[in-house]
């Protein structure tokens, strides 16, 4: 299928005023970190330097601990849930309104296509805040009794994959409950979380509520094990979230963590083809396949599969791979060159246990970071590439017959974190989407999220959810004579 010829279409970045350096956000300013250290962030699409971050240490760590509890006791938790509500419209609001600028810049901290950036991740941040900010003044209905209390301060570390969207996901349901929160964003994508920090400020949020310290992994070892908070939400990596899980066993914080995924995506033989072929894009090479709910194993009943595939590759012919800021652009950068050192590891794997590649032809960009669209078919239960969370645009393909066989391969995991069903009929929708072990099952469509449903993995997917008033009971605790 020949693609149409489209005239580049570039976002402006003169919307984004990028400082030259930045300083950590405790309290309510922009501090210098103690130890004086700091660390790059680049666009992965250029690997140009776009500013030098402050890297936070034990001893910042402790200063944000120290401004978020001064901040819980005497202004966040004792004040009426209506007027915290008024904030967090105010945040949603400030976010809706400087939407562009904060679309402009996740795209070039992070390598997402704008198009993604600009309708997929900044709506849901504002929303997320919007719906949290109806909750503030409901508490007494989450389903804890009467007036329930927030757990304190809560220490959170999100991933580079959804910067933005991540923060939200962690800061608006604890400040709806009246927590107060230190949140460290990932190493290389930190300058979404630091033009949050300035919307704090733009919305008057009393200072200490939010506290964002930067760093790599040590400040957030530092933060998690920090004595002093309540409550520990993580996003990211299996491997780190056991590791969190170990450190705080024995203490008082309660944990959410939110790891990773390797998803089936079930189609079966009476599925309308066409849309399912959508959803299979739209499942694996949405953000460059760097997310945890990623559609990554693709089940196909074995009579369709080779009319699925071959609709499969012409719709993957015309993904358009390049400039994160072009309009057109459906395949952006990937975040890093060892996040792309991952994948081509995985993928030679693929190849060495004896899958087959293919990818569509594309032209790739000279600098940045770039992994081309690719499916392995031939792919077995037992491959590494059917096992593993490759975090990528890699689409590994399995085929069955029976829908048993189907479920038996979907279960077949030490994840659970989402799956898809695609079929005409209801009553197998609702058949299969009980036997899958997934927080979220996901019928006719793919990689959809809400304020409003929780969200969250089984296994080694995690525990506890985010969304919905689950996601807001994670930060409260009942009173003590109701427990
Ligand atoms: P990661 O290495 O676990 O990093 C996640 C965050 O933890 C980063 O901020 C990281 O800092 C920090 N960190 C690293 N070591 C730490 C430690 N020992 N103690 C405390 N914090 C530490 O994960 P990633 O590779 O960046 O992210 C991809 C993973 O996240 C994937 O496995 C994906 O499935 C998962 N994910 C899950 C969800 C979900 O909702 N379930 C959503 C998105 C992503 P640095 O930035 O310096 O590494
Ligand atoms: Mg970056």
């Amino acid at each position: 299928m020949s693609v149409f010829e489209y005239a580049p279409a570039p976002e402006s970045r003169s919307i984004v005023d990028i400082a030259s350096s930045y300083g950590l956000f405790i309290d309510g300013d922009f501090v210098d970190g103690t130890s004086g250290t700091s660390f790059k962030t680049i666009n992965p699409a250029t690997e140009e330097v776009l500013s030098e971050v402050s890297e936070a240490d034990a001893a910042d760590v402790d200063r944000a601990v120290a401004a978020a509890r001064r901040a819980h006791d005497k202004v966040w938790s004792t004040m009426a849930g209506a007027e915290r509500a008024k904030y967090l419209f105010r945040i949603a609001r400030i976010i809706a309104e400087r939407a562009r600028e904060f679309a402009v810049l996740e795209s070039l901290d992070n390598g997402k296509p704008i198009r993604e950036s600009r309708d997929v991740d900044v709506p849901l941040v504002a929303q997320w805040f919007f719906y949290y900010a109806g909750w503030a003044d409901k508490l007494d209905h989450v389903g804890l009794g009467a007036r329930p209390r927030p757990l304190g301060v809560a220490g959170q570390v999100i991933p580079w994959n959804f910067p933005l969207m991540m923060l939200a996901w962690k800061v608006a349901p604890a400040l709806a409950a009246g927590n107060t929160v230190v949140l460290k964003p990932a190493e290389t994508t930190p300058l979404t979380a630091l033009l949050f920090a300035e919307v704090c400020q733009q919305a008057d949020l009393p200072a200490g509520v939010v506290n964002i310290v930067t760093g790599a992994g040590a400040t957030g070892q530092a933060l998690v094990e920090h004595p002093g908070i309540d409550k520990v939400a993580f996003t990211g990596s299996t491997a780190v979230g056991k590791a969190i899980a170990r450190s705080v066993a024995g203490t008082n914080k309660q944990v959410t963590l939110e790891l990773g995924g390797k998803a089936a995506n079930i189609v079966f033989d009476d599925a309308p083809i066409d849309q399912a072929v959508e959803g299979i894009v739209n499942g694996i090479f949405f953000n460059q396949g760097h997310v945890c709910c990623a559609g990554s194993r693709l089940l196909v009943q074995e009579n369709v599969a080779e009319e699925l595939l071959v609709r499969l590759k012409a719709r993957m012919s015309t993904l358009r791979v390049g400039d994160p800021l072009d309009k057109n652009t459906d395949v952006g950068a990937i975040n890093s060159r060892e996040q792309l050192n991952r994948i081509t590891d995985l993928t030679a794997a693929g190849d060495a246990e004896g899958a087959e590649r293919w990818s569509p032809e594309c032209v790739l960009p000279d600098n940045g970071f770039w992994f081309k669209p690719t499916i392995f078919t031939g792919v077995t239960q037992a491959h590494r590439i059917a096992r593993e969370e490759i975090f990528g645009p890699v689409l590994s393909v399995l085929t069955f017959r029976t829908p048993d066989e189907a479920v038996a391969k979907a279960n077949n995991t030490p994840y659970g974190l989402s799956a898809g069903v695609w079929t005409e009929k209801g009553s197998r929708i609702l058949a299969i989407a009980g036997q899958l072990r997934a927080g979220v099952v996901w019928a006719n469509t793919f990689n959809k999220f809400d304020p409003a449903s929780p969200f969250g993995g089984y296994k080694e997917s995690g525990h506890g959810r985010e969304g919905g008033k689950q996601g807001l009971a994670a930060y409260l605790q009942a009173q003590e004579g109701d427990r």
